[in-house]
C-alpha cells in the first residue's frame, strides 16, 4: 500500500481532551477519529490493527475448542423481559422501539440472546457443553465515556457463553478460556495479571478479570509478594484483633451499656479526639438504599411489608434500606455490600432518610435498638469489645456496648474494603496496591439465566436438568488502547509486530529516480515474501515522513536516500540506532527480522 492512497492526516497536537497518551496517539497518528461522545470511527490504519488483533483472539479461543457465532447487535426486549434484567439493568441499556411499537435492545451484553438461541435445538446431554463466543459491536450508555476507546460507548467485545451439564464441566471451558486469555495476551506482547472478581448482584460462583497495570487504569489492584491478586471489589483480608490506643487487644466488658452527650462530634475521627481512645473501639453505622435487591428478605420481619415486583420469575424488592456496622477505622465496600443483598447498586442513604430510619441526624446511627431495617454487621465487628455505637439520638452515643449482649444483627459478612497494608488472607504478609485496566473477564454465572429463561435438557438418566452458564470477554477497542499505552515513547506508538498495521514502512527520501527504483524493488521483493509494506510516496520533506512514520508506529522503517544506495537505511521502531544494508539483500533481512519478532511474541 502507498500512503497516497490511504486517507490520513497526522496532528501535532492531540485534542485537549485527550488527556491519556493512548487516546492523544490514537488521535493524532489517525487511527480513530470523533463522531460523538463515546462514539468512535475507526479509520483504514486504526482498523487494520483492531482486525489483527480481533484475528489473534479468533484463532486462540477456535484453538481452545468454542465456536464463533454472530447474533443480531439489536434484540427484542422480551428477551430482558424474561431474564429479570430489563429494568434493572439500568440506564446503560440503549432501548428503542420499532415501528410495531415493539419494544427493542441494543446489546449491552449478550447472555440473553445466547440463552435464547442455545435454547433452541436443545435436548440432551449430549448436547452439552455447548461453547460459542462473538466478536460484535455493544453498546453501554457509560455516564462519562473517556479516554477514547478505552470506555466507549459504543464498542466491540468478544463475548463467549458456554452452557454446560455440570460444574466440572463448567470449570473446564472456564479454564480453557484462562488459558486461551493467556496466550492472546502473551501473543500481543501484554503483560496481564488474573485477579479474582467480584460476582455481584449476578451471584455466579466464580470470576476473574485480566487486568493490565497502568498508572491510568480505572480499577484498583490488590496484591500480595505471594500472587495473591483481587480487584478491591473482591479482595478480602486476613482477620486482625483491634487494639486499644495503647496496642492491646480491647477486652470484653461487663458494665452495661450507657449514654454518653458528643455534641457535634458525629464523625470517627472527632469521636477519636474527643475520648481519647483507638478507633478500634468506635463502631460505625450507616444507612445504605439497595435498589433491585433480589435477595429473599420474606424472612425478615421489618421488610414484611415492602413491595415487591416480578419480572420473567425472578423477584425483586425495588428500594430496600440496611444499615452497615464496621470497626471505626474500616470502610464499607459497596460492590460487596450490593453482593450480599444481590441488588444492581447501593448508595448512601440521605440525610432524610437517615433522620427517618435512626431518628437521628447522620453520625448518631447506632444498631442498639435499631430494628427497623436489617442490620448487617462486618465481620470486623466480631471481635471487637467495649466498643461506642451511636445511640440514634442526635448528640449522643452509647459506651460500654457488647456485641451479642446488646445488639443483635441480621447477617455478618465480609464488606469491608481491603486497602494497602491490610493481611493478605493467604500468607498474611501486607497488601499492596496498583492501578489496573480491565481487559477481559471470565465469570462462572450458574443457573441465573438458564433457570429464568426455562432452559432445560434430558439429562444421563433422562432427567429433565436446568443446564450452569459461563460468559467470557474480552475488550477489543480497549486492549488496543492498552497496547498503545504500554508500547510508545515521545514520538509516537511502538507497535509490537503481531498489531502493527503494516510491518515495515519504506521511506524514500524523494520518490523519484533512483530512490523511486530501489523502493519500488523493495516493496515488491517484500511483498512476494508475504510481509505487510507501506510505501511513503507522498511529496513531503524527510522529516515530515519520518515523524509520521514514527508516529504512526510501524516496527520497521527503511529509508532510501541515494546518498546510500546501493546501501539502504533499515531501522527498527524499538531501537536507536539504524544499519546500513545493501538493497539487493534488504528484503531477505527484514523477512527475517519480522519473522523473529512474530515467533516470539507467539512462542
Ligand atoms: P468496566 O468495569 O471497565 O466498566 P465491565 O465490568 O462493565 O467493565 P464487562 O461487562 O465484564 O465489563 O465486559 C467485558 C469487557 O468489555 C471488559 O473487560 C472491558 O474490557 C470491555 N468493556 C466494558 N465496557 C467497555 C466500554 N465502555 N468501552 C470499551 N470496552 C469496554
Ligand atoms: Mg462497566
Amino acid at each position: 500500500m502507498k500512503t497516497s492512497q490511504i486517507p490520513f492526516r497526522t496532528l501535532r497536537e492531540a485534542p485537549a481532551e485527550a488527556i491519556i497518551s493512548s487516546h492523544q496517539l490514537m488521535m493524532r497518528a489517525d487511527l480513530i477519529r470523533k463522531l460523538g461522545n463515546g462514539l468512535y470511527t475507526y479509520m483504514p490504519l486504526g482498523l487494520r490493527a483492531y482486525r489483527k488483533l480481533e484475528n489473534i483472539i479468533r484463532q486462540e479461543l477456535d484453538a481452545s475448542g468454542a465456536m464463533e457465532f454472530k447474533p443480531t447487535v439489536v434484540v427484542p426486549g422480551d428477551i430482558w423481559k424474561e431474564s429479570g434484567r430489563w429494568d434493572t439493568m439500568g440506564a446503560q441499556m440503549l432501548k428503542a422501539q420499532n415501528r410495531q411499537q415493539q419494544d427493542m435492545v441494543v446489546s449491552p451484553t449478550a447472555e440473553e440472546a445466547y440463552t435464547a438461541i442455545m435454547k433452541q435445538g436443545l435436548t440432551s446431554y449430549k448436547q452439552l457443553p455447548i461453547n460459542c463466543y462473538q466478536i460484535n459491536t455493544k453498546y453501554r450508555d457509560e455516564i462519562r465515556p473517556r479516554y477514547g476507546v478505552m470506555r466507549g460507548r459504543e464498542f466491540n467485545m468478544m463475548d463467549g457463553y458456554s452452557l454446560n451439564a455440570n460444574d466440572e464441566s463448567l470449570d473446564e471451558t472456564y479454564q480453557a478460556y484462562a488459558k486461551a486469555y493467556l496466550r492472546i495476551f502473551k501473543r500481543l506482547g501484554l503483560k496481564v495479571i488474573p485477579v479474582k472478581a467480584d460476582t455481584g448482584a449476578m451471584g455466579g460462583s466464580g470470576s476473574e478479570e485480566f487486568m493490565v497495570e497502568s498508572p491510568v487504569g480505572d480499577d484498583t489492584l490488590i496484591l500480595c509478594e505471594c500472587g495473591y491478586a483481587a480487584n478491591v471489589e473482591k479482595a478480602s483480608c486476613a482477620k486482625d484483633i483491634p487494639l486499644d490506643k495503647n496496642g492491646n487487644p480491647l477486652a470484653a466488658t461487663d458494665k452495661p451499656f450507657e449514654e454518653i452527650k458528643t455534641p457535634g462530634v458525629g464523625t470517627i475521627a472527632d469521636l477519636e479526639k474527643f475520648l481519647d481512645c483507638s478507633q478500634h473501639s468506635l463502631l460505625k453505622t450507616l444507612i445504605y438504599k439497595a435498589t433491585n435487591v433480589s435477595l429473599d428478605l420474606s424472612g425478615i420481619e421489618c421488610c414484611k411489608n415492602i413491595k415487591t415486583f416480578t419480572e420473567g420469575n425472578m423477584t425483586f424488592y425495588p428500594e430496600v434500606f440496611v444499615a452497615v456496622c464496621i470497626r471505626g477505622d474500616l470502610d464499607v465496600n459497596e460492590a460487596k455490600l450490593a453482593g450480599l443483598l444481590k441488588a444492581s447498586e447501593v448508595t448512601l442513604a440521605t440525610a432524610e432518610e437517615d433522620m427517618r430510619i435512626t431518628g437521628a441526624p447522620v453520625g448518631y446511627a447506632g444498631p442498639v435498638g435499631l430494628n427497623n431495617v436489617p442490620v448487617i454487621a462486618d465481620n470486623s465487628v466480631l471481635n471487637m469489645h467495649d466498643f461506642l455505637v451511636g445511640a440514634n439520638k442526635a448528640d449522643t452515643h452509647l459506651v460500654h456496648v457488647e456485641y451479642g449482649r446488646d445488639f443483635k444483627v441480621w447477617q455478618t459478612a465480609d464488606v469491608r474494603t481491603a486497602k494497602a497494608g491490610d493481611k493478605c488472607p493467604v500468607c498474611g504478609k501486607p497488601f499492596y496496591t496498583s492501578r489496573g485496566n480491565e481487559l477481559g473477564h471470565i465469570f462462572k454465572l450458574g443457573k441465573k439465566y438458564t433457570q429464568s429463561m426455562g432452559v432445560t435438557y434430558l439429562d444421563v438418566n433422562g432427567k429433565s436438568s436446568v443446564p450452569t452458564m459461563g460468559c467470557y470477554g474480552i475488550g477489543v477497542d480497549r486492549v488496543l488502547a492498552s497496547i498503545i499505552e504500554s508500547f510508545h515513547d515521545e514520538h509516537g506508538i511502538i507497535w509490537p509486530m503481531s498489531v502493527a498495521p503494516y510491518q515495515v514502512a519504506i521511506v524514500p527520501i524523494k520518490y523519484k529516480d533512483s530512490m523511486k527504483e530501489a523502493a519500488d524493488r523493495l516493496y515488491d521483493e517484500l511483498s512476494k515474501l508475504g510481509i505487510e509494506v507501506l510505501l511513503d510516496d507522498r511529496d513531503e520533506r524527510p522529516g515530515v515522513k519520518f515523524n509520521d512514520m514514527d508516529l504512526m508506529g510501524y516496527p520497521v522503517r527503511v529509508t532510501i536516500g541515494d546518498k546510500n544506495l546501493p546501501n539502504v537505511e533499515v531501522k527498527l521502531r524499538n531501537q536507536s540506532d539504524a544499519q546500513l544494508v545493501p538493497l539487493e539483500e534488504a528484503a531477505a533481512k527484514i523477512a527475517q527480522t519480522v519473522k523473529a519478532a512474530l515467533d516470539e511474541l507467539n512462542a
